[in-house]
């Protein structure tokens, strides 16, 4: 093959046998790697709907007590392992019963919990069923369940189980808060504590001329209420609109959520 050469020739050298032997052992070692880094994931099996069902499944049950309904509804959701023992073991949802000793809506509630399954065995992405359960609003208004959060429906607490499952398997996971967020949220229930422990000692026993309360009795109902994450909200803390969770306060004539962060007034 010809090269046509437009500079100025300034240094040359001839490729030797071991030049070329030193280039074919490099390109080897690339298509090794290649081949490393793609062999493994032919072995892996992922979810699809001829996975048979083992005889034994393990699973968690859930306990939804709404007001909306007499009797609890117990949520199963049993889990298959993938590749077990192997660096590829993943437990995967494979089917969800729901079970109550209350039979009014039960055809609504098979037909749902099947066609879950069914979404559960076709693999692929099956945490947007959480979005769309999520999304489902009752036209009765929803409720608040236990530790203060808003459900706008049953069907929306029962996204809300599928996503703590899914979370507590290692398929969803929370998104990350930053550092700077934490520390504000930290902030902020440090300075509700304060103002209200500087509120209570105001008063001293013993006193013959009070200085005058003000909104004093508001404070009193400052008992620790525990909520999902163990975390204690005032029970006078009202819906924070961003995160559903009732806790939000009044703090420096600012509306502020102590569980988001969330702030009014930036
Ligand atoms: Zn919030």
């Amino acid at each position: 093959m010809a090269v046509k050469i437009d500079q100025k020739i300034k240094g040359y050298s001839v490729i030797s046998a071991e030049d070329k032997a030193k280039a074919a052992v490099k390109a080897d070692a690339v298509a090794r790697e290649v081949a490393e880094a793609e062999l493994p994931n032919a072995n892996v099996i992922q979810m699809h709907e001829r996975i048979e069902r083992p005889e034994i499944l393990i699973g968690s049950t859930y306990k939804i007590k709404s007001p909306l309904f007499e009797h609890a509804l117990y949520v199963t959701i049993n889990d298959i392992v993938l590749n077990a023992g192997s660096e590829h073991e993943q437990r995967r949802p494979f089917e969800i019963f729901i079970n109550s000793k209350n039979m009014d809506h039960f055809q609504w509630i098979v037909a749902l919990t099947r066609i879950m399954s069914a979404v559960f065995r076709k693999g692929g992405d099956v945490t947007f069923l959480v979005d769309e359960m999520k999304a489902v609003f009752d036209p009765k208004g929803g409720y608040f369940k236990a530790g203060g959060v808003y459900m706008p429906s049953l069907v929306a607490e029962l996204g809300a189980i599928v996503e703590d499952h899914l979370k507590s398997i290692g398929l969803m996971h929370d998104p990350d808060m930053s550092d700077a967020q934490r520390a504000l949220i930290a902030e902020k229930r440090a300075a509700y504590a304060s103002l209200s422990s500087k509120k209570n000692s105001d008063v001293t026993p013993g006193d013959l001329f009070p200085s005058p309360k003000v909104k004093d009795d508001a404070r009193e109902e400052d008992v620790e209420v525990t909520g999902d994450g163990g975390v204690a909200f005032p029970p006078s803390a009202s819906m924070c609109h961003k995160c559903s969770a009732k806790a939000v306060i009044i703090m420096d004539g600012c509306a502020t959520c102590l569980n988001c962060g969330y702030s009014k007034c930036g």
